[in-house]
């Protein structure tokens, strides 16, 4: 596995010096706060119409948070109770020499679960360097098995190398690999049960996402699969579904398993159910930006605490303002909803 050269940050003050004492990330409604995401790209070499416009200014790539600041900002954060990590963007794999980043984050004793959600693009190449440098788990984005849907969807052409990366994922040998599907109706919808039944049939297990007002498109609430009609299909025309005994309550997806046992199917039914009061994110965004949630509408910018020098007690303060501020949940059902000006590949899905 090739590293780079590692360049630790200069640090003002660290957790030793400044008698950091613990404790957990609890909001204001008592959430407490372990998982989070990390985008490490705004960039992709995709343009799904759900996520980002076409003609997108990219951030600078002296603007993206170093690899050795990400390390030390999650060092801070693992203090603080936060035990999940997952990489996302823009798409993770086009930032370069990813795997010397989970080489780093693998290493953080606290962290008890390393993750990633990718499109899939790039994976044949990377998977095994990946797996060797400690990430646990994957979760590759398919929505369609169609090739020309693929195209007019993604807006690129792709599918045969999104497959070729799920076969390598699972060659790979990862803890788990998932597949998310965002199902919109009228668009993919037709597709529910094939791509239920390829999910079955690699034996991995896939999640529909609920269509979100995030994109760059306008968002039509009538284009959104209801995650019971979603169900329904599967259960009617796949096999047979039962509530899975032992999922995380914690957890978006709810998860079903088939009643003969092979397979399972989760939901993320962040419109028709939300699942906010369960909440336990925050994520930081490529360029070091500390968002709440997906859809807050302010952020706390960071990076000048983790450059030039790593001021810990300012980081820590800025964690902890952020999840105090962090609002009860998103307003998608109701007229006081506000789209956030970002789009989800800038945020970090
Ligand atoms: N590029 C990677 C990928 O596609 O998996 C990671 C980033 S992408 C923003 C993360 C996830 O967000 C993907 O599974 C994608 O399908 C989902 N997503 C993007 N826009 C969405 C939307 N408007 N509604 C629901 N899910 C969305
Ligand atoms: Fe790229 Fe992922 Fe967004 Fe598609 S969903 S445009 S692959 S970031």
């Amino acid at each position: 596995m090739k590293h780079l050269p590692i360049q630790e940050p200069l640090i003002k003050n660290d957790l030793a010096q400044i008698g950091a004492s613990s404790g957990n990330l609890i909001d204001t409604f008592g959430r407490v706060h372990n998982n989070l995401r990390i985008s490490v790209t705004d960039r992709c070499n995709l343009r799904c119409v759900y996520c980002m416009p076409e003609d997108v200014q990219f951030l600078d790539s002296k603007e993206l948070l170093s690899f050795e600041e990400i390390n030390a900002f999650v060092k801070i954060a693992v203090t603080r109770g936060i035990n999940k990590v997952r990489l996302t963007g823009g798409e993770p794999l086009l930032r370069r020499d990813l795997s010397t980043l989970v080489g780093f984050l693998s290493q953080i004793e606290e962290i008890k679960d390393l993750s990633m959600t990718t499109n899939g693009m790039l994976l044949k190449s990377q998977a095994m360097a990946l797996k060797q440098a400690g990430l646990n788990r994957i979760t590759i984005s398919l929505d369609t098995l169609i090739p020309e849907r693929f195209l007019d969807l993604c807006k690129r052409d792709g599918l045969a190398q999104t497959l070729e990366g799920i076969d390598a994922g699972i060659r790979a040998g990862f803890q788990s690999i998932k597949l998310n599907t965002v199902s919109i109706k009228g668009i993919n919808d037709d597709e529910i049960v094939s791509l239920a039944k390829f999910a079955r049939e690699k034996q991995i297990e896939i999640r529909f996402i609920e269509y979100m007002p995030i994109g760059a498109n306008p968002w039509e609430k009538a284009k959104v699969m209801p995650a019971h009609e979603i169900l329904e299909k599967i259960d009617k025309e796949v096999g047979a579904l039962v509530p899975a005994t032992n999922y995380d309550p914690r957890a978006p997806a709810m998860e079903f398993v088939y009643e003969d046992g092979k397979g399972k199917v989760g939901i993320i039914a962040s419109v028709s159910k939300p699942f906010c009061q369960s909440c336990n994110r925050i994520r930081i965004t490529a360029e070091g930006k500390l968002r709440n949630c997906l859809f807050a509408l302010e952020e706390i910018d960071i990076r000048p605490f983790l450059r030039p020098e790593v001021d810990t007690k300012s980081i820590l303060t800025m964690l902890e303002n952020s999840v105090v501020s962090k609002w009860a949940g998103h307003q998608f059902n109701t007229k006081e909803f506000i789209k956030p000006t970002r789009t989800m590949h800038a945020i970090g899905g």
